[in-house]
């Protein structure tokens, strides 16, 4: 048995300034629990910011789990937590490696942020409040296609040279228009890549449309908990992971899984407070990393 450390819990909510739509529906407040351990060495906090629609435990899942979790754990409570609950596997973790290293608190400042453009033309204004980012995310899939490809053609001309735009489609294209979209970015060398064009059912097309075009593709919710991504490397996924670390469980088993198979991958928020944040950033410094994280979204709140 490892060292009794003291568990305190407390849930939080926080609105956001504009609702986020969605492949869901409109999202308007971030639930989700800050959890403390202390030991003799100090203080350590760490979030569960669950997304159950995209596969992760829920808000009253997670809170049942602290309360009945009581006023002490130990490692192996900690390690024993099981997969059904990835959010609380992040967070009870990730604070438990902060207090057992006690390692001094890393700059977080030389990484690479990835900032959301707001779909359709509203992008081709919005890039100009973020005059220093070196990396755009755009969702496309939300107005016809071929509007969106003029739209893109023109935010290329204008973006300032040298910066990457990311088309997250959110599996909202079909095969037809996932063609005819990146035959287009095929061409521009500013779309760093295209990210889930197609839904999670259409895996096999996927994997076969990155094998067919030169546009680098993503997987997000392809790879919405941690089997699904070992399963897609396994079924022989080479291009770019998406992971939203904060709900795919234990940070040394992603961590481990992705420095083994020397994955591509984009670091990605939920949502997350600063407590959350900060422990995935720490996850992103870890890993080879050569992409902004995505994470450029704090004026959400
Ligand atoms: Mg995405």
């Amino acid at each position: 048995m490892g060292n009794k450390l003291k568990f305190k819990f407390d849930n939080y909510q926080r609105h956001f300034q504009q609702p986020l739509r969605t492949s869901h529906g409109v999202w308007r407040t971030r639930e989700g629990i800050i959890i403390s351990l202390e030991s003799e060495a100090g203080i350590s906090q760490g979030e569960i910011a669950p997304l159950p629609w995209f596969g992760s435990e829920t808000m009253s899942q997670a809170l049942e789990f602290c309360q009945q979790l009581g006023k002490t754990v130990d490692s192996e409570d900690i390690a024993g937590i099981p997969d059904y609950l990835p959010a609380c596997q992040f967070a009870l973790e990730s604070a438990w490696l902060n207090l057992a290293k006690n390692k001094p608190k890393r700059q977080l400042d030389n990484l690479d942020y990835c900032y959301l453009l707001p779909a359709g033309k509203k992008a081709l204004t919005s890039w100009q409040d973020y005059q220093a980012a070196t990396t755009f995310k755009w969702k496309i899939g939300v107005f016809p296609l071929a509007t969106e490809i003029e739209i893109l053609k023109q935010l290329i001309t204008i973006l300032p040279t040298g910066t990457k735009l990311r088309l997250d489609a959110n599996g909202g294209l079909n095969l037809q228009q996932a063609k005819e979209l990146l035959s287009v970015t095929d061409r521009l060398t500013a779309v760093e890549f295209v990210e889930q064009p197609l839904s999670p059912k259409n895996f096999t097309e996927i994997l076969q449309l990155s094998r067919e075009h030169t546009t680098p593709l993503a997987l997000d919710e392809s790879v919405a908990s941690f089997k699904q991504l070992q399963l897609a490397y396994e079924r022989g996924w080479r291009g770019i992971f998406v992971i939203k670390a904060a709900i795919m469980g234990f940070p040394r088993k992603i961590k481990q899984f992705c420095q083994a198979n020397s994955l591509d991958v984009v670091l990605s928020s939920v949502f997350e407070t600063k407590v959350g944040r900060n422990a995935v950033l720490n996850l992103a410094q870890e890993l080879y990393h050569p992409r902004a994280v995505g994470f450029g979204v704090q004026y959400f709140y």
